[in-house]
């Protein structure tokens, strides 16, 4: 491992730091006082910054002279879980948890950020993103939509997420999709309700509903490609409230996951036609809402981050060929405008997964990922 030294050092501040996060999380949009906490770290380290979207921050450390702007992205929010983890330093609210390491990311940020008060030895603008509502909450649209990319014109971006099941010393790269797009889809069947004993009488939604569900396992069978990737799950089945009544209405909602957009399009096609088929079928009425939540995440600069991981953790131990998540991430939606690339570092091969109310960040993390992060500047600005 080559941690840069000035980093390292620093590592009992950086824990305690990392640890005060881990009591305090604020879920969603409402990352008030980590963002008042965060400015207060740049005030000492002499970094100046400026609000952005809601409740997210943006940091800016010129260099010696003009050139590229580089951004990179930390996400602030916990989550609505109840922590058990036991640990000294664990949440003090029930029912709100850092159970996704942004603790540690924003901590990785800072510790960035302190590096480069000292060395800004570079030509053109570093600028760190402190982001709040990561976990389903727009919070990246919100601050895309407040400017950002028309406020600078960043050349690239770079951002990370802890990872469980790899050891600390690892670093995963993926050259392409790293992580899967999100859509979300609602569909209401409306038949007309009445009395079980005459179904003949009603319009009676459940059949569609079943033939609905069964045709939707068929999507990825039979209309994804065998090289493409895609998960279609029903998650929620709404309707009925008596033994004896039959019910006017049903709502199912589901959940999509790719990784090509070309296969949303295809899934998102199948199931409308599926809902007018078994509409038409039944004789029911069928609404059908597909929702766009989240992008695929492709990473369109793996080279630097490769080059850049190798010096911190070793060649060996940078992983190109893994597996791409089918879980999603806002920070897709900066890769939309910008080029860059999102890494994962791991978290220990033992931690709890992510979301689980016993996981915990590894610190270790911290050193690595701004380890990686000022490696990674090297690679994009050049530096004397
Ligand atoms: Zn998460
Ligand atoms: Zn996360």
């Amino acid at each position: 491992m080559n941690l840069k030294p000035e980093i390292a050092a620093r590592f009992e501040e950086l824990q305690s730091i990392r640890r005060h996060l881990h009591t305090c999380p604020e879920v969603g949009l409402e990352t008030v006082e980590t963002v008042a906490f965060v400015k207060t770290k740049l005030d000492s380290f002499g970094i100046g910054y400026e609000d952005i979207g809601v409740n997210s921050l943006l940091a800016k450390v010129e260099g010696r002279g003009p050139g590229k702007t580089v951004a990179f992205r930390a996400d602030m929010d916990g989550l609505e879980t109840t922590e058990e983890t036991g640990l000294p330093y664990q949440s003090s609210t029930p029912g709100r948890m850092h159970a996704c390491g942004h603790d540690g990311h924003t901590t990785t940020m800072l510790a960035f950020a302190r590096y480069l008060a000292d060395h800004h030895d570079f030509d053109g603008t570093v600028l760190l993103l402190f982001q709040s509502g990561e976990e389903g909450f727009d919070g990246a649209l919100k601050i895309i939509e407040d400017g950002l990319f028309e406020k600078y014109d960043i050349d690239c971006m770079f951002g990370l997420h802890n990872w469980p099941g790899y050891a600390e010393n690892q670093i995963v790269v993926h050259p392409g999709p790293c992580m899967a797009s999100e859509d979300r889809f609602d569909l209401t069947i409306q038949g007309k309700s009445g009395h079980a004993s005459v179904p003949h009488l009603c319009v009676e939604p459940f059949a569609a509903v079943a033939d609905f569900i069964k045709g939707a396992q068929s999507v990825v069978a039979r209309r994804i490609s065998a090289h493409d990737k895609a998960v279609v799950s029903i998650t929620q089945v709404h309707g009925g409230s008596a033994y004896n009544i039959i019910p006017g209405t049903v709502v199912i909602r589901g959940n999509v996951r790719t990784t090509d957009s070309s296969v949303q399009d295809i899934i998102e096609q199948s199931l409308g036609r599926l809902a007018e088929g078994v509409a038409a079928m039944y004789g029911v009425q069928a609404s059908f809402n597909y929702h766009r939540k989240h992008p695929v995440l492709v990473n369109t600069m793996p080279e630097p981050a490769i080059r850049a991981a190798a010096r911190v953790v070793g060649k060996e131990n940078v992983l190109t060929d893994e597996l791409s998540a089918m879980g999603s991430e806002d920070y897709a939606f900066f890769m939309q405008h910008a080029k860059g690339c999102f890494v994962w570092v791991g978290n220990g091969k033992n931690s709890p997964v992510i979301h689980n109310s016993k996981y915990d960040f590894n610190d270790q993390v911290i050193l690595v990922g701004a380890s990686f992060f000022a490696e990674l500047l090297e690679e994009v600005l050049p530096q004397s």
